[in-house]
């Protein structure tokens, strides 16, 4: 646990304040940013439209818009009237940027080639928007070899100058409209494609992604439903800051004499044709020239405002998700086929000799050491530690939830009775969306904001168990007032950032007993949430455990939390269960020194509250720098010169624990010895 962390019992001291379980969520209250996204205001649009940013991007945009429009009617005429009496005349009354070589009115074609120069941009940009989506979702469709080749290749591409790029493909298309709209869509492509590639990323590391993924939910599916609609907007919002750039582009090409061939006339042409008499005529090149700056303008200043109203940031040309990467699913390395032998028949889960390692600079990196451990049905199992002490990759490991390049291996992992790694993926899928739920830590991630949420339930039953729409929404109904959410009829049809935490982590719940689950692993469930919201969803959770004889592996920092559900708790540290025992002796009967010095920085209803409370000297082992010998011994008040020799084994500790500590029960400087301890 962190030494700073807070506990529930130090909480409801401290008096904090409860969240109304229906209000709102509290004004105020930092959004991510990709839910923002998902839930644009129309305020928040209609705000930044009033700024002077806004107003220019809207006239601009507007007024280029209405010109593509509007001038091919008003205006083809004096555009295309040839008057050989005119010829190369200069601004007058008549001809306000003057004439070209066969006397047409300048003005008038510069108006009238705003429709062509706006059209030949937009396809570009789709081009490049498409092309890179689908490469950029690659990676996802993919899997973890051919993707990274993508990737690579992505990466590759971005660094070709974009105009040569752009070059080199018209030249290939040949010098023609539909050549010049192939060329730019594709050297734009590259730059859409890793932008894709990082957002769907970010989407793929969320929880509601996740939760999906356990409840069985194929990678195809995953990514139309929960992570394309969340990388929409802010997709929108670069393809239009794209526009201006792609429009600059091709009137460089029509310029060349590689883009819009004659009779045609796009404002790339026009500067063309204006360049021979520049020293004499300048206006006729500056004029399409202007006509370019102002409608790129135009474009970049409506994308830069779409960003801020929907709280994106626009760098270095990328709109950025500011979102933290988490390992995703997969399958992960599959360990061979261990036969069921010695496992009781209540047994629900199994693990044994668990690992997890990512690539590091000198070596793989462990911050999972050899877990084992079972869970039976009815059972309710705590794991606690500090934060990095593995505990949320154990359970991401058990779930398949490891992303290459991480990998998990381990001598045994059975589920329900079945070998989780001789099964194939979609029997593996089948498996955990039916019988595992998950519950993550934040609310506000678990669900996908750009679905209702009765639709997120939905999903399960349909994937599942082959029911039909309505009949699946029925089922989500039901769930949702199973789980104690109010008007469920009502609320299912709501987007999740009209639930509140609470009733979003009741949702989530809900979500997992879709299906009839034999394990719930809930992530530090209740950290995110207000005192009285954590009890109900403890409660919850607590009554479907008994009601249903589901497994429950809680996950938490918070020690009281885990001693109010749970039968018995494992203690990580570092990578490893140092600790194994039942609830009722972890306050007075825990053997390892990490188990009760953690106990201790919790305070209970007899702690003196005016004393500081103590803390654990030191600071958690960073994964990779695992001293020899015990980990916690740099930390450790009764360390000795084997604990730094040697690291132990958990080994069973009387008829109900395991520990692992060369010291077990010896008493900690300044308390009572441990034998003394009732
Ligand atoms: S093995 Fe030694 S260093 Fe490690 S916890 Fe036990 S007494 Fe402390």
């Amino acid at each position: 646990m962190d030494a700073t962390s807070t506990s529930l019992d130090r909480r409801r001291r401290a008096g904090a304040p409860a969240e109304a379980e229906d209000s709102p969520p509290a004004a105020g209250r930092p959004d991510l940013d990709l839910d923002v996204v998902a839930a644009p205001s129309g305020h928040r649009l209609w705000a930044a439209l009033r700024t002077p940013l806004g107003a220019t991007a809207a006239g601009l945009l507007g007024l280029v818009l209405l010109t593509a429009l509007l001038a091919p009617l008003l205006w083809t005429g004096p555009a295309e009237a040839i008057d050989t009496s005119n010829i190369l005349a200069g601004p007058s009354a008549q001809h306000w940027i003057g004439t070209d070589a066969l006397g047409r009115d300048l003005f008038s074609r510069v108006l009238v080639a705003t429709r062509l120069s706006v059209l030949l941009a937009l396809a570009a940009t789709g081009i490049a928007v498409g092309v890179g989506l689908i490469l950029g979702s690659a990676p996802v469709l993919l899997g973890p070899t051919a993707g990274q080749a993508v990737a690579w290749l992505i990466g590759v591409a971005v660094a070709f100058p974009g105009l040569l790029l752009a070059l080199f493909f018209a030249v290939i298309f040949g010098a023609s409209q539909t050549g010049a709209v192939c060329a730019i869509g594709l050297a734009g492509a590259p730059s859409f494609a890793r932008l894709c590639h990082t957002m769907i990323a970010g989407v793929m590391g969320r929880d509601f992604v996740a939760a999906a993924r356990v409840g069985g939910i194929g990678r195809g599916r995953v990514l139309i439903r929960h992570v394309l609609p969340n990388i929409a907007e802010p997709l929108v919002v670069q393809a239009t800051m794209g526009a201006g750039s792609v429009l600059l582009s091709f009137a460089g090409l029509s310029f060349l004499g590689l883009g819009v061939k004659a009779p045609a006339y796009d404002w790339g042409r026009l500067m063309n044709e204006g360049l021979s008499g520049i020293f004499i005529h300048p206006l006729a090149a500056l004029g399409p020239g202007l006509a370019v700056v102002l409608a790129g303008l135009a474009f970049n200043l409506t994308g830069e405002t779409a960003a801020r109203s929907l709280g994106l940031a626009a760098q270095g040309g990328f709109v950025s998700l500011a979102r933290p990467q988490r390992p995703a699913r997969s399958a992960g390395p599959a360990p061979a086929a261990v036969p069921s032998t010695d496992e009781p028949a209540r047994t629900v889960l199994t693990v044994e000799g668990l690992e997890v390692a990512f690539p590091g600079p000198a070596g793989p990196l462990r911050p999972v050491r050899g877990v084992s451990f079972s869970l039976a049905a009815g059972q309710a199992l705590g794991l606690v530690g500090e934060s990095g002490s593995g505990k949320s990759l154990t359970a991401l490991a058990v779930a398949q939830l490891i992303e290459p390049p991480g990998q998990v291996e381990a001598k045994r992992l059975r589920f329900a009775g079945t070998d989780l790694g001789a099964l194939g993926p979609r029997a593996q899928r089948h498996l955990l969306g039916t019988s595992l739920a998950m519950v993550f830590q934040d609310p506000m991630t678990s669900l996908n904001p750009t679905m209702r949420v009765g639709s997120q339930l939905a999903e399960v039953s349909r994937q599942h168990y082959g029911l039909r729409r309505r009949a699946a929404w029925r089922r989500a109904v039901e769930r949702l007032a199973a789980v104690r959410i109010d008007q469920s009829e009502r609320r299912a049809r709501q987007y999740p950032h009209e639930f509140s935490g609470g009733m979003r982590q009741r949702a989530m719940i809900g979500m997992g007993v879709m299906g009839t689950p034999r394990l719930i692993i809930a992530d530090e469930p209740t950290t995110a949430l207000d005192v009285t919201v954590q009890q109900q969803v403890l409660d919850l959770l607590r009554s479907i455990r008994r009601q249903d004889q589901v497994a429950l592996w809680l996950i938490s920092h918070d020690v009281s939390v885990v001693a109010e559900v749970c039968d018995r708790v494992m203690v990580m540290y570092a990578g490893r269960i140092v600790e194994e025992l039942p609830i009722e002796r972890l306050r007075h009967d825990a053997r390892h020194p990490y188990t009760r010095l953690l106990v201790a920085a919790v305070p209970d209803m007899t702690t003196d509250l005016t004393a500081p409370l103590p803390t654990i000297p030191g600071r958690p082992v960073e994964v990779g720098q695992t001293p020899p010998g015990c980990a916690f011994a740099p930390r450790c008040p009764l360390a000795g010169a084997l604990c730094r020799s040697s690291d132990p084994e958990l080994e069973p500790d009387g008829a109900d624990g395991r520990v692992a500590c060369w010291r077990a029960g010896a008493a900690l400087p300044g308390s009572e010895p441990a034998e003394a301890m009732p």
